[in-house]
């Protein structure tokens, strides 16, 4: 008999249809002998809908009533689940943030988990009934509603799973896991059985969508193995665990891509100590995340600087940055947001050579010109014009053999 938190994304809670197909699912795990806790996020559509509303009536919604509105979508899907279930012949309750208790920080809208305490789970549990939390909400010392950022349902499932020293932390989705890429891109892409959490971080963070990013430095912290599969498939999907031997023979697990970003470069920058500090300090003040930054090599003590930022961020950015361009004598700004970052990601690279290199000849044999090149000890990531993410992609994943009739 184990401890399993499950966790339904909004998909799969999306209508009374599929809440009542979680229900059977949650049933089973529970006839199966397990203890079972549920997190679930609300139905698919439901938060923006309430983002959408706090806007209409103000641009800059208030940030506590803001979280009053938007964690209700996950309240009423704990309520309906809940009652699916004692349908079913299962005794289950719900229990919302503030009774659990998830307390966070007072950070409003992205607040972070600070600690849960487990008691009243423990005690349901051993009453035989499935508890189900809602994700995405906390409370915070007043005693206020708080909200974990956008996609915070996954936070809060395994930030559960470490309270409650579960054995599994699976997270039901749309998908059957991680894939070796996009499967719209490349209809070949396959499945990926077990990748660590490192890897799953650089996937995350380089725009493969499916787990938030702070689900997975919070499972690597307390070392919660996650089983990411689908709601509508008995398939084993992907799971995410500590790095061990078998994976280090696999040199590249996946191929990402991100079309979001935008890049800038500052050219005729003088070579002083504190430039940089200047510029980028500026831009972090502003809450701006640069991404890949190259200087290049001085001559007669200037040098050219490039960048990249969110797309949605480049205005801002370019305001923060002209002044400073013209205080320091740099000679012009250039801006291109057609861009696009494609990466590879592998922990088996700490073991092997001259993965970056067959990562540009790749490129360079189908005409791809790289702009850009950043690296980490489990990733090579390279800035192309975007018209050629896609042919990017397919190449990439090729030269790799990371296709299914390879592998
Ligand atoms: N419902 C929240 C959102 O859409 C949290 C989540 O689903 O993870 O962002
Ligand atoms: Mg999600």
């Amino acid at each position: 008999m184990a401890l399993v938190v499950q966790k339904y994304g909004g998909t799969s809670v999306g209508d009374i249809e599929k809440i009542s197909h979680v229900a059977k699912r949650v049933k089973r795990a529970r006839d199966a002998g397990h203890d079972v806790v549920v997190v679930v996020s609300a139905m698919a559509g439901e938060t923006n809908r309430l983002v959408d509303l706090c806007r209409q009536v103000m641009n800059q919604p208030d940030p506590r009533e803001y979280d009053v509105v938007v964690s209700t979508g996950e309240q009423v899907v704990v309520g309906l689940l809940s009652m699916a279930l004692k349908k079913a012949g299962q005794d289950a309750i719900s229990l919302l943030g503030h009774q659990v208790a998830i307390h966070t920080d007072n950070s409003h809208t992205r607040a972070r988990i600070a600690r849960i305490t487990d008691g009243k789970i423990r005690e349901n549990l051993k009453a035989g009934r499935v508890v189900i939390v809602p994700g995405f909400q906390g409370v915070n010392e007043k005693g206020d509603i708080t909200t974990l950022g956008r996609g915070g349902s996954d936070t809060s499932a395994v930030a559960l799973a470490a309270a409650l020293n579960a054995d599994t932390c699976e997270i039901y989705t749309d998908v059957e896991g991680i894939f070796t890429t996009d499967p719209n891109v490349v209809p070949e892409a396959v499945k990926i059985p077990r990748i660590s959490y490192d890897e799953m971080l650089e996937m995350a963070s380089l725009g493969a969508k499916v787990l938030q990013i702070r689900s997975v430095e919070f499972a690597k912290k307390y070392d919660v193995p996650l089983h990411v599969r689908s709601t509508f498939s008995e398939a084993e999907g992907t799971w995410v665990t500590r790095e061990d031997r078998e994976m280090e023979k696999v040199v590249v697990s996946g191929v990402t891509f991100e079309k979001n970003e935008a890049k800038v470069s500052i050219r005729h920058v003088p070579d002083h100590p504190g430039i940089a500090a200047r510029i980028f300090g500026a831009i972090a003040d502003a809450g701006i995340n640069v991404d890949m930054i190259i200087q290049n090599i001085s001559h007669d003590g200037f040098t050219d600087m490039t960048f990249t930022v969110p797309k949605g961020d480049l205005e801002d950015a370019l305001s923060i940055v002209r002044p400073i361009a013209d205080e320091i004598g740099a000679k012009g700004i250039l801006t291109d947001d057609k861009v696009a970052k494609v990466s590879i990601v592998g922990t088996g690279m700490r073991s092997h050579s001259g993965i970056a290199s067959r990562m540009f000849q790749a490129l360079a044999d189908d005409g791809i010109n790289i702009q850009m090149i950043s690296t980490s000890e489990i990733k090579v990531s390279c800035v192309i014009e975007s018209k050629y993410t896609e042919l990017a992609v397919r190449v990439l994943h090729n030269a790799f053999d990371l296709g299914g009739d390879s592998v």
